[in-house]
């Protein structure tokens, strides 16, 4: 292949596409408008740290990650644990972290537990997830685990990562997410072990990075691209133009694939049918305010504590409860993440007014939590994080291809039987590059 092709976006998508594409011989060149690479799955600076803006583990049964994290040199970096899990609920925390801490779950009587229980080893069986994109999720699960145990656990816990648009989410979702939990138990040891490169996202974007670069990929970051359109010299050849002007606003390609969200990606390409754009934009996006807390001592043992109760944020994330604190500098590294709709008001509020917002709720919380702990606290807002997996959806995903030759648009939007984590991505990025890109269907 001697194809002359831009990626439009540096998170884990782009940055495989590159990677294999640069292999089979095509000069790449990947655009990302942020300073850095890495997307939602990159690193920042949390006071003298430097660690994943978003919480991130490694599943066991991940190998696509686990091939690529190889691939880079860095396969010898995993760190795997044996986590736990918490359930804070009605004011009280506690651990469900096996079947017997299951069987003493206060807040559900026998019958409900066991019902709860039934509904997740059928999910866990389910094969034809088509067939659960036509049922809403509420009804779904108040079928199979009744009434009340929908109202205490199955409601809080859609509602924390959907908000109100559980409403019209189908059963596919929960089929999804139940499915990733299984494959972490059932890849071979039985326990739920996750796991992390020692630096992080950081080192493994770092190497990533590194890696391509020495393949002959160009990265060229603070590239917001603004358009792709066909040079009106030739059908075939497609021009890129950048918000800054600085950028070569004449780089020229054969191929272009774009990574971005769905809506944006209208946006990007003016010459698409009025039809594509319309089924681009009517892809629905939930978003996320995540705070990273650095501070001296730990909150609870726990990597993640789902939440029942009303709280500011929808979870809390302990990465130190399964990353060695030598890596924070001998600190607690916890992550409280709100999923909202990319609307929410809370994206109006300050860095302050969240701080304050997020810290109160801690406090009551955790009795032994004191603000002067707080070594750093920072906020990270995402607008489009993943899209609502709403009812009969795999029917409605905008196609890879698109009615201009060459130009390509590849994201999450088109993952339809799986949830939104870095293997999906990279398995999504393989699976297109196989159907479009292999010397058969070469254009
Ligand atoms: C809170 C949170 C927790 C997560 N936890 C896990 C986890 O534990 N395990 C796991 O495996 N996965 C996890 N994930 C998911 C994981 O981060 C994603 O699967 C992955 O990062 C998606 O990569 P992507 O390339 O598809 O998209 P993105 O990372 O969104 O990349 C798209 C890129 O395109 C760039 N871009 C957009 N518009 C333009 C433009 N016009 N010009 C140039 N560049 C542009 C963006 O800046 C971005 O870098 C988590 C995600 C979040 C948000």
């Amino acid at each position: 292949m001697s194809k002359n092709i831009a990626i439009i976006g540096s998170g884990f998508l782009g940055l495989t596409l590159a990677l294999r594409l640069s292999e089979s011989g095509a000069k790449v060149t990947v655009y990302e408008s942020a300073p850095e690479i890495g997307g939602l799955a990159g690193a920042w600076r949390i006071g003298d740290l430097i660690w994943d803006k978003h919480y991130h583990v490694t599943l066991l049964s991940d190998s696509f990650t686990r091939k690529v994290v190889e691939e880079i040199g860095l396969a010898d970096e995993f760190e795997w644990v044996e986590t736990k899990t918490g359930f804070y609920t009605d004011g009280k925390l506690v651990s469900m972290s096996n079947t017997l801490e299951f069987l003493k779950f206060p807040p559900l009587g026998f019958l409900s537990k066991f019902r709860l229980g039934g509904t997740i080893f059928y999910a866990s069986r389910v094969k034809d997830w088509k067939a659960l994109e036509k049922i809403p999720v509420e009804d779904w699960l108040t079928k199979l685990s009744g009434k009340r145990t929908f109202e205490k656990m199955w409601k809080p816990l859609l509602k924390a990562k959907l908000g109100e648009a559980y409403k019209q989410t189908s059963a596919a979702f929960i089929w999804a997410t139940i499915q990733r939990m299984y494959a972490a138990r059932n890849s071979g040891l039985k326990k739920e072990m996750f796991g992390y490169v020692r630096g992080g996202y950081a080192r493994v974007l770092e190497k990533f990075g590194a890696h391509l670069r020495e393949k002959g990929v160009e990265i060229q970051l603070n590239s917001r691209v603004l358009a792709t359109e066909l040079t009106e010299s030739s059908e075939k050849t497609l021009k890129l133009t950048f918000s800054d002007s600085s950028v070569n606003s004449v780089a020229e390609f054969d191929s272009v694939i774009l990574t971005c969200p769905a809506n944006i990606a209208a946006k990007i390409v003016p010459q698409l049918t009025e039809n594509e754009k319309a089924k681009l934009e009517n892809v629905k996006y939930q978003g996320i305010v995540c705070a990273s807390v650095l501070m001296k001592k730990s909150l609870s043992g726990f990597y993640v504590i789902n939440i029942t109760d009303e709280t500011p944020f929808t979870g809390i994330i302990e990465m130190s409860a399964l990353v060695d604190k030598k890596e924070f500098g001998g600190n607690a590294l916890v992550y409280l993440p709100k999923y909202v709709a990319p609307d929410d008001e809370l994206f109006e509020k300050t860095d302050a007014e969240i701080e304050e917002i997020f810290l109160s709720a801690l406090e009551k919380m955790y009795p032994h939590f004191k603000r002067e702990d707080v070594v750093n606290f920072k906020i990270s807002r995402v607008r489009q994080v993943f899209p609502l997996p709403t009812l009969n959806y795999s029917e409605n995903v905008p196609s890879v291809k698109t009615s201009l030759e060459n130009v390509f648009i590849v994201n999450s939007a088109q993952i339809t039987n799986g949830t939104l984590n870095v293997n999906e991505t990279i398995q999504l990025a393989e699976k297109f590059l196989a159907a479009e890109f292999t010397e058969n269907s070469e254009k």
